[in-house]
């Protein structure tokens, strides 16, 4: 679960990481009041969309007096803001913040994330802020500084100093960075986050380290533990066809294709895309039915599929364990009829009641294309779409 930048700020605030002043906004005439309660001379104009890159899309705004803020609130409320992180029909801004114009002197990076090959929590710095890691990553790896953290110890002062001084931190600004990192990896340990980014960190003139973005992954299977974080949860920043799904137990994700895939099991659901790919197809989901897929289940997969346009065929993979494939035929029969459905459909059956839920679709008079095996149909469902 991602969370916006204001969020991220009162999170990392409650950890004593510093931060710019800010006030959350939600209209243009609040984003006006906003400014004129902060004070001050220069206030940044910020939309609050779960994605990076806002400043190049033209959704953060440095405004020098009330009417600019006026003005940039008007122009980034309600705009399709685009970044490379939002995909080209970009996301709407709904809401802002507005924050104090900070002196910038320096800005770094600096991110708390899990490792997989060292199966450790790591601490990413570097000098070259602002940027996005990932160009900084492919052309100049030698400037990001990572320190692996010992989950008994945790991140040491020892440590912290020197991904702080490594970056460029000046002498005097030490004691407040290395607070600054352990209150970041901190926040990181206690919310169950998968990352938390500082981009940029910045170094004022007065020689003050703040964090000016905040962005948050968490990781969706800590999230019943942690109720501060699940409130932050925004469905307007989320795909309405995965939420629809979730309230079915569905695991459903969005992908590019004209396949529909229903599935049971995150392993052969992985496996059914990569058949479909291999008999040259695109998948255009992701969909686990999960264990106990009922006819009510089937039939509401069924519609969160159609609803994408780009639908041309589905294809239904299932192993019948401890589900039986009678049961998931009945479900299928009665998805069809319901949706009355329009696109070609393959289904795959094996394991537990096999032979009897084949003869259930082969006598229901509906226009399913059986097949045996994955490749079978993979292809079947291939050809169809084609
Ligand atoms: P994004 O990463 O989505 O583009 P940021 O919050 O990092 O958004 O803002 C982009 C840039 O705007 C920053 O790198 C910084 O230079 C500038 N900026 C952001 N917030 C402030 C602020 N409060 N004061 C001054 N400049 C800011
Ligand atoms: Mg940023």
């Amino acid at each position: 679960m991602k969370i916006h930048e204001y969020q991220g700020k009162e999170l990392l605030r409650k950890y004593g990481v510093t931060v710019p002043r800010g006030v959350f906004c939600a209209s243009v005439d609040e984003a006006v009041k906003a400014a004129e309660t902060l004070g001050g001379k220069v206030w940044v104009v910020k939309a609050q969309i779960h994605a990076g890159g806002r400043g190049k899309g033209g959704g953060v705004k440095v405004a020098k007096s009330l009417d600019e803020v006026r003005e940039y609130a008007g122009r980034i409320l309600g705009m399709q803001l685009v970044t490379h992180q939002t995909g080209p029909e970009g996301q709407k801004v709904r809401r802002l913040l507005v924050e104090e114009g900070a002196d910038i002197r320096k800005e770094y990076y600096v991110a708390a994330l899990t490792d997989r090959a060292s199966q450790k929590v790591v601490m990413m710095a570097s000098s070259e802020g602002g940027m996005e890691i990932e160009e900084v990553a492919q052309h100049s790896p030698e400037k990001i500084l990572k320190a692996y953290i010992d989950p008994l110890a945790g991140l040491t002062d020892a440590q912290a100093a020197e991904l702080a001084t490594g970056i460029g931190i000046p002498d005097a600004s030490l004691p407040q960075a290395v607070a600054l990192l352990k209150g970041l990896y901190t926040c990181y340990m206690e919310t169950d986050a998968a990352l938390a980014e500082i981009n940029p960190l910045i170094l004022e003139g007065d020689g003050t380290v703040k964090a000016l973005d905040a962005k948050f992954n968490f990781d969706d299977n800590a999230l019943y533990r942690q109720p501060e974080i699940f409130a932050y949860r925004d469905l307007d920043e989320e795909d309405p066809n995965e939420i629809e799904a979730s309230k079915f137990g569905l695991a459903y994700i969005s992908l590019d294709g004209n396949i529909g895939c229903l599935v049971n099991g995150a392993g052969l659901a992985m496996a059914t895309m990569d058949a479909i790919k291999l008999f040259g197809g695109e998948p255009a989901n992701f969909l686990d039915v999960g264990g106990g897929a009922s006819t009510e289940k089937v039939t509401e997969a069924f519609k969160i599929m159609l609803k994408n346009r780009e639908l041309k065929g589905i294809l239904v993979n299932i192993f019948g364990g401890i589900m039986k494939c009678d049961t998931i035929a009945n479900g299928v029969m009665a998805a069809v009829r319901q949706t009355q459905l329009g696109v070609p459909l393959v289904v795959r059956m094996k394991g537990t009641n096999e032979e009897l839920g084949k003869q259930l679709l082969r006598e229901s008079g509906l226009p399913i294309i059986a097949a045996d095996t994955m490749a079978e149909a993979a292809t079947k469902i291939v050809a169809a779409v084609q």
